[in-house]
This record gives C-alpha cells, structure tokens and sequence, in this order.
C-alpha cells in the first residue's frame, strides 16, 4: 500500500478538472487551439486510465468561431452552428451565481467521454442561456473568448463559482480540483466560502483549500494572464472577495487570476522545462514544478498509421510507451503508409483550393494560431533565398493553416500577408493556405507533411504540442529550441533545431539570424537527406515515433500528475 499509485486508484480519489475549454472532437466547436486540446486529450487519458475524474467548462454555446477570407485576404469571424442537443444531455439541475447585485441562473449539460477500456467519464457543460435570466446573461455561455473584459470576467465566475456549485448540486465532491489555466480561480474562493462554517479562522480555511487545489500555468507571455480591474472584481464578487489575500492577488494594482490560483494551490507547474524556468522568473515567490505536455496518442495518430502500431507494438492503445517497440517498422513499410497520408492530405487541398501537389516533393507544414510570437513568416523572411533553395533541388511545397484571435489584428495580417504569396508560387516552390484550421484539418496537415516546421519567438513558446501530434505521425520537427522541443530535440535523430536555445540581440537581428539557420538547414542537412538518403529520412521519421511519441504523450503526463499533484502534492526537482 506504499506505493501511491495503488493507494491512490484504490481510494476514488475524484479530481474535478476546470478548463476554460475542451476540445474533445472536432463535431463540437467550444475550443480555440492548443490550450483547448490539451485539456481535452487530458481528459481523454484519464478516462483511459480508468481515473475517477470530471471535467468543468463552459458551453460555449457560439462556439469560437468559422474562419472566413474576404477578397483581400483579411480574417473574418463567422458564427459556428452546432447541434448541442447531439452530443450532450442536458441535466435537470440549477444553481444561481451573484455577479454584483444580478442572481445568475446556472445549468448543465453533462458530455460522456468513454475511455480506451469502456470507462466513462463526465464533463460538464456550464449554461447560461435560461429562461429565467436576462438577455444579456443567456449570452455568457455563448462565446469563447469573445466580449470585453467584462464579459471575461463574468464568464471566469461562472466557470469557477457556478462550476463549484454545480458539481455540489451533482453531489460530487472532489478530493482535488486541478484549474487548467487561471480561468478558473474563481474557485478557490467558493472553497473557502463553503469551508467558513466549519473553520472560521483564516488560516485554517487557506491551508484547507491550499491542499485541495493544483494549479497548471500555460503562457510565459504576462499577457497571457487574465487581470481585472480590482475595482470591477470587488463590485462582481461581493461578499467572496478574498480581502485577507488581496495583497497577494493585486500585485500590479490588477487583479491576477495567475496570482490567485498561485496563492491557492499547493501544487503550481508549468508545461515544459523551459517554461517552468520562465515562469519561475515571473513568480520568483512560488515554487512551480514541470510537466512536459502530450498528445493522446490514439486521438492523433493517423488510422494508416496506427495500422503500423497495431502490428508491431504490443498494445500501444492502452499504453503509448510501447512506442519505443516502432524501432522494429520496416522502414519500406512506414514509407508507404506515410506516402498514402500524404496523399490524403494532398487530395484535400486540391479540393479546397484547387492547387495539384506533387506527391514526390517535400512538404513543409505550419499550421497553428496565427500571431506575432509564432513568427510565422519566418520562413519567407529571405524570399529569395528560399526560391534558390527549391530551385536547386526537386522543389519545397509549404502547407499553412490558422486562424487569428478575433481581436489579433497583426495576426491577420499575417494570415493576409501569407495567402498573399500563395500567388508567388512558382513550379519548385508552392505555398497553400487552408482555410478555417481546426482539429480536423490539423489531423490531416500533421500526418501528411515531411516537416513539422515551428518557428516561435524565444522564451515565449510554453510548450507546443502540435510538434508532439506530427511526431506520432512519423513527421520529424525543425524547430527553434523553445517549449517542448528542447526536451524533444535529438539533432539529427529526432529532428532539427533552428539556432541556439539562448541567444542575444534585438528582435530583427534575432529574426534574420534565425532565418538565415532554418536555411542552412535545409539547404545543407534536410534536403539533401531527403532527395539523396531518403532510407536516411524515414529513419529519423521512425525515431520521432520511438523517442518522442513513446515519451510526448498524456498517458505519461498523466501519470505524472497523479503521482505529483494530485497524490503526493510535492515538488520533484527535474
Ligand atoms: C494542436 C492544436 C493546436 C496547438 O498547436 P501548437 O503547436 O501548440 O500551437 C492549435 N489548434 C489546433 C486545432 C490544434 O489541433
């Protein structure tokens, strides 16, 4: 009974998962990107393992929404229909919410995900679009991310107030409460609130809640981290303002939901080594540990793929680590498979946008939120050197998809800057943009390309985890060394970096250094091993299966949680 994985499988420790959003098919559209899918394929290895856990988040009733170009390339926003009554059964059960002097009605649809082993797992789906309230209150479960910060904030309690409630109205009562980002700390306060009668010294109530509560931080970007006006926090939440904690929480004369959530969990991580280093920086008061992020292995692996697993691992669906067993894939064998995503993903854009590609050339892929410090025009920063570079090999085809923030008006123009040379393609250098980019679409681009190309602005990739989605595809990562790939990098055997971890200088000259490696790379290491020694190639396609997928995936990050959040509630130095 020493061993705290049995004790903790043995004892129904339930853990309420809080996350802003969950991805958890592409069918429903209550999700943005990295942050959501990561809750998501969280989940779903939890519900593999057999874990008693809940998810909580909101309905997002609007979705996030349809990615649309206009004529001139730029970005529009349309709404998302979708068909809630299809995939969740709503739950005959209310609670109210104060936000200032309004009593916000709460409801719930319940989603059953069913685990690898047939084991079911409830999220919940926080609604507020009820008769009996306001019509501006039916709306604060429409739209993810939309609104001002007011509308930012209502939502955030709702999340973690209603959400308490809620899962109180479904007497459940969880031994742990994990907030995926700080969307949720709202819910600390309702702990404490709950707890009052029972311990109405301070003290005793913070270290109560402190031990029930995990915190995981997903941005080293401070803007990242959602700060209200303390003034406006006080007038929404009355009576649950933590003044005993205030000095703590409104340290830069805001309200930081990062701060909060800090203050009130015993166990603090980031999503990368890197980032646990960054993040260190930022709260030099806290102790914050590391759990590498991953992918749900059987979510991300293409069907054509995982044929390959199926045959050569023992049963990698119930255990990714065996897919360090992909060593023994003939390499004549994931050639093929590979060659026929990648004509499936050739087929689809000829579709959508009408352009024949070349099965024979290598392909480029860059798909992921379209935004400044993911510097996604990299790779064009010396047009003409990249021309030259196809010229004189057998071409170079670059495949992008992403959509902007509604609010992220560089972001698109960045996505009109690039559908813009889409038009400069020439017979050796082809470049596609697809629209709309979603999970659906990120299946089809990871498993189909040669290269998994990531180019962000150092430190301020936390992790990344489309790198991770491409290696268990067999697709190798040229990458600068930020976020995930600093761990997952083996040069040459795993991948390719860009530049150095740490460099020096003023963000042109970083941009024109970095460009001028990635082509080095490629010109001098990539291509020719791909033209000339494509054996050579697929190796290292089948070494970032082995290597990084055995490793970047949720299964072991979830082992890692149980084991370091939520049983054991320490901090292991790694
Ligand atoms: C995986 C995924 C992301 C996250 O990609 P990053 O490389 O972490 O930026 C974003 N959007 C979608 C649709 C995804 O599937």
């Amino acid at each position: 009974m020493d061993d705290p994985l049995h004790t903790f499988v043995s004892t129904k420790h339930l853990i309420a998962y809080f996350s802003m959003e969950i991805a958890l098919t592409p069918k429903i559209p209550n999700y943005s990107g990295g942050l959501g899918v990561l809750a998501g394929d969280t989940l779903k290895s939890f519900a593999d393992l057999n874990l008693d856990v809940v998810g909580i988040t909101l309905l997002s009733e609007k979705g996030y929404f349809n990615q649309k170009l206009d004529e001139s390339n730029y970005q529009h926003e349309n709404e998302v229909q979708w068909n809630k009554e299809e995939f969740l059964k709503k739950l005959d059960v209310t609670v109210q919410v104060q936000i200032g002097s309004r009593n916000v009605d709460v409801s719930a649809w319940e989603y059953t995900l069913i685990g690898h082993r047939g084991k079911p797992l409830k999220i919940y789906f926080l609604d507020t679009n009820l008769s009996q309230n306001s019509d501006k209150d039916k709306l604060l479960t429409s739209y993810l991310y939309g609104g001002d910060m007011d509308y930012r904030l209502e939502q955030e309690i709702i999340l973690g107030i209603g959400g308490i409630r809620i899962l109180r109205a479904l007497n459940i009562a969880p031994k742990k409460y994990h907030m995926n980002e700080g969307h949720a700390a709202f819910l600390t306060l309702e702990l404490l609130r709950e707890t009052t009668p029972l311990l109405p010294v301070f003290e005793e109530r913070f270290n109560l809640v402190k031990d029930l509560c995990t915190f995981t931080t997903h941005t080293p970007v401070p803007a990242g981290h959602d700060a209200f006006e303390e003034q406006k926090v006080r007038l929404a939440l009355g009576d649950l303002f933590p003044n005993e904690s205030r000095d703590k929480i409104c340290l830069t004369g805001k309200f930081s939901m990062t701060a909060l959530a800090l203050e009130f969990s015993s166990y603090k991580n980031a999503v990368a080594r890197k980032h646990k280093q960054v993040s260190q920086k930022m709260f030099p008061d806290q102790t914050i540990d590391h759990i590498t992020n991953g992918v749900h292995s059987m979510t991300w692996t293409h069907p054509l793929i995982a044929e390959l697993f199926d045959k050569y691992t023992l049963n990698w669906r119930s255990n990714p680590l065996e897919l360090r067993m992909a060593y023994k894939i003939p390499i004549t064998e994931l050639r093929s498979k590979h060659d026929e995503c990648k004509k499936e993903l050739f087929q689809y854009v000829e579709e959508k946008t009408k352009i024949k590609l070349d099965p024979e050339v290598f392909t480029i892929g860059f798909a992921r939120r379209s935004t400044t410090y993911k510097r996604p025009e990299l790779v064009f920063r010396d047009f003409e050197r990249l021309k030259h570079i196809a010229n004189s090999k057998k071409g170079i085809q670059i495949i992008f998809a992403g959509k902007a923030h509604p609010r992220d008006t560089e972001g698109k123009k960045i996505i009109q800057r690039i559908v813009g040379l889409t038009n400069y393609s020439t017979d050796k250098l082809k470049i596609i943009f697809l629209e709309n980019y979603d999970m659906d679409i990120a299946k089809k681009i990871i498993s189909g390309v040669d290269l998994w190309l990531n180019t962000p602005k150092r430190p301020l990739e936390a992790s990344g985890t489309s790198g991770m989605k491409a290696a268990h595809n067999g697709v190798p990562s040229l990458s600068i060394l930020d976020g995930w790939w600093v761990e997952g990098c083996i040069e040459n055997i795993t991948g390719w970096a860009i530049g150095e971890e740490f460099v020096d200088g003023d963000d042109n000259y970083i941009d024109h250094q970095d460009a001028q490696k990635l082509y080095d790379k490629l010109e001098q290491k990539i291509l020719p091993l791909y033209y000339e020694d494509n054996d050579e190639y697929t190796i290292v396609m089948r070494n970032s299966i082995a290597i990084n997928a055995a490793y970047f995936n949720t299964h072991r990050m979830a082992y890692q949680y149980i084991l370091r959040a939520y049983v054991r509630n320490h901090t292991l130095n790694n």
